[in-house]
């Protein structure tokens, strides 16, 4: 595989049956900013506390040659679903008649979404679900907050549906597999986002009609990809991504007056004193800080009124690669 991220190989992968030792070993890795593997009813989960950017850095590089898609907040109920965002009528309906189960609803994050900027790729929205097997919602529990949960893959192999799959893949670069047997390979879950009106982002588990029938009305069709108008945009390229409304300028190499700088890692940079504000994404120059850190200091810098944000050239290897990726879209802008 190329430009695997290299990890820690002295990380020692254990795995547990499913059951009360598991659930309470789980929720204390999870706590501690671990990544855990656990079944779902669609395939392998690799879970990590949605609120912890750095655990959250890591399992985008366990999963290798990463890409920072926004992930889904697993929860245990509705309780905890609505103090991360914000329902609606028409969500509120869905998530009662659906929840637990195969449904995805994306939804405005509310005023103190706990779910980090590196989960929602910095993006308004939190997609959320909660599970319907029992094993993943016993974990979530247990730990007590949002979990998020892609598959417990290698970037680019396909989903897992063993415990044997998940180690295969992710052996010394995660910390616990909870074994529940094989899981029906099922589809992923029914994606629909929630703001005026309901709109179907990714068919799934849960049929349109089943849908539309608790709705009353029909799902509004995905967004159009606008360079390829006859075809629906891509699953991953369907939350539209995260660009501040400051200009950003890559590669800096010098910074501009009245320019804010977005630096990394201890390398100098021509004029620094101009800049009106500095963050540095990771003074030691480690990218996975760096990504924990990438869109909530995109945000504060964005809300500064620099004519633009200089950002300091960031090495294209491991976690580089969706830094720079997320970097060239927020250049570009909507
Ligand atoms: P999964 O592959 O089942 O883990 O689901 C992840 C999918 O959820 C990806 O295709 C994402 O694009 C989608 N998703 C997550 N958060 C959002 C969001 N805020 N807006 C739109 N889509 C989202
Ligand atoms: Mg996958």
């Amino acid at each position: 595989m190329r430009n695997l991220v290299t990890v820690d190989t002295g990380l020692k992968t254990h795995v547990l049956p499913a059951g009360a030792a598991a659930t309470a070993t789980a929720a204390g890795i999870l706590a501690e900013g671990g990544l855990v593997a656990f079944p779902t009813e669609t395939v392998y989960g690799l879970g990590a506390d949605a609120g912890n950017a750095p655990a959250i850095a890591r399992l985008y590089q366990a999963k290798g040659r990463p890409a920072f898609n926004p992930l889904i907040a697993h929860v245990a109920d509705l309780g905890a679903a609505r103090r991360i965002a914000l329902f609606d009528g028409q969500a509120l309906r869905l998530a009662e008649a659906f929840w637990p189960g195969p449904l995805t609803l994306v939804l405005p994050k509310a005023l103190s979404c706990p779910v980090a900027e590196l989960a929602t790729a910095g993006l308004d929205t939190v997609a959320i679900r909660i599970p319907a097997h029992k094993v993943a919602r016993d974990i979530i529990k247990a730990f007590g907050g949002a979990v998020v949960a892609p598959s417990a893959n290698l970037s680019g192999h396909v989903s897992p549906t063993t415990a044997e799959h998940v180690n295969g893949d992710l052996a010394g670069r995660i910390d616990l597999i909870v074994d529940g047997g094989p899981v029906e390979v099922g589809v992923e879950s029914t994606i629909v986002g929630c703001f005026s009106d309901p709109v179907l982002l990714r068919p799934g588990g849960l049929t349109r009609a089943e849908i539309e029938r608790v709705l009353g009305h029909p799902l509004q069709s995905p967004p159009q990809d606008a360079e390829n108008d006859s075809q629906p945009i891509a699953p991953g390229m369907l939350a539209s991504h995260y660009a501040p409304r400051t200009p950003v300028r890559l590669n800096a190499s010098d910074v501009h007056i009245g320019e804010a700088l977005l630096s990394f890692g201890p390398a100098k940079v021509a004029r620094r004193e101009c800049a009106s504000v500095e963050m540095n994404l990771s003074t030691r120059g480690d990218l996975a800080e760096a990504a924990a850190n990438l869109f909530g200091y995109l945000r504060t810098l964005d809300k500064r009124n620099a004519d633009a944000i200089a950002v300091m050239p960031i090495p294209e290897d491991g976690l580089g690669e969706a830094i720079n990726d997320r970097l060239r879209r927020a250049a570009v802008g909507r």
